[in-house]
């Protein structure tokens, strides 16, 4: 590993302004919990001459949960909203999300914010051996996109962002100058790309400040379930996120979301539109599931993510309900 130097940041705007002084030849990285950042600096795909550590900056670590909904500062960690006893009973979903990311070492260390920001974790991305392999020879896809993968066949890694992105979440970025803007977290997400060197829309001397959640209605019902390969802790083979908004026992709105089988987090709208008027059963969250994968365009070796998809969105809506 190349040497960098270390900078503490004692603000946003001083974070910002160091962030906005990157370039080619000197790279500048900011550094929460770290751990997606280091696995890069080892496969030297980020090769940084200056880390700026977020983590010394104290109110990036608050969150609240009122009326107006659910704040979490960039650097709340999965294993804060997994344990939130507030988050679980109005967001579980999310809390379930944050609960089966990772282990509960990393759980422990890894910020929300960094969550959504970290890379894929398409093996050719991640190897320095393979990191400048066209996308187009990404031959061993197994746990790569079945929708959507003309273009890339990579998916989003973030778990938690399915869950977040099913409560219409929305991120907030601070620049050097003081402006700031929020972005819908379904927009802010991008298809990962070999060739650009970030996944969302974050822009250099931005500094993700906090993740804003709009407050839940009564009568909404949730769920999420994350599909392993394993028990023990694991990355996806889909992950998926059902928001529904009940009017007695008839779903009045509803929000599915597939995680791990697009590029980045894909409403299931087909899906979501034969639910509405309706009330759950067996057999409509059967419906529901089939409709969700009909236009899928499964890759040589990923078919079998068809299968596993329907039956976990099943699942979803029945526990959801
Ligand atoms: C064994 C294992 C299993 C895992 N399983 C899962 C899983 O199931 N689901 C899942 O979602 N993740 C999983 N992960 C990934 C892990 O959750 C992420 O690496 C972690 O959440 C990243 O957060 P961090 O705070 O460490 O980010 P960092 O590594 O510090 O940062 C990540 C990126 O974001 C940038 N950055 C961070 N914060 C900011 C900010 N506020 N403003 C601007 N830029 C910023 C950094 O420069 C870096 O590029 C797993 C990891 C391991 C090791």
């Amino acid at each position: 590993m190349q040497s960098f130097e270390w900078v503490d940041a004692k603000s946003v705007a001083e974070a910002a302004s160091l962030l906005a002084a990157t370039s080619a030849q000197a790279p500048v990285v900011a550094k929460a919990g770290g751990l997606d950042l280091l696995d890069l600096m080892k496969e030297r795909i980020v090769r940084p001459s200056r880390v700026v550590n977020l983590k010394s900056i104290s109110s990036l670590g608050e969150r609240t949960l009122d009326n107006s909904g659910l704040r979490l500062g960039t650097l709340v960690t999965l294993a804060q909203i997994e344990r939130d006893a507030g988050i679980r009973s109005h967001y579980r979903a999310l809390a379930e999300a944050a609960s089966h990311a990772a282990t509960p070492q990393v759980r422990n260390a890894a910020t929300i914010g960094g969550n959504l920001l970290q890379r894929s974790r398409c093996w050719y991305f991640r190897n320095e051996h393979f990191h400048q392999v066209a996308e187009a020879d990404h031959s061993e896809h197994q746990y790569h996109a079945i929708f959507d993968n003309s273009e890339t066949v990579m998916v989003h890694a973030s778990t938690p962002a399915t869950a977040l992105v099913a409560y219409d979440a929305s991120v907030h970025l601070t620049r050097s100058d003081g402006s700031s803007q929020s972005v819908l977290l379904s927009e802010f997400l991008l298809p990962p790309s070999m060739q650009r060197d970030r996944d969302t829309a974050i822009a250099d001397g931005e500094v993700l400040t906090h993740v804003s959640v709009p407050a839940i209605t009564a009568g909404t019902r949730c769920a999420y379930f994350k599909q392993t390969e394993r028990d023990s802790y694991d990355w996806p083979i889909c992950d998926v996120a059902v928001v529904l908004q009940m009017s007695g026992d008839t779903i009045a709105a509803a929000k599915i979301v597939l995680g791990w089988v697009a590029p980045t987090p894909r409403r299931a709208l087909a899906s979501e539109e034969l639910l509405v008027g309706r009330r759950v059963d067996e057999s409509l969250a059967s419906a529901a599931a089939a409709a969700a994968v009909r236009s899928a365009t499964p890759l040589a070796k990923n078919a079998y993510k068809v299968d596993v998809l329907a039956a976990v969105i099943k699942r979803t809506i029945l526990t959801a309900r």
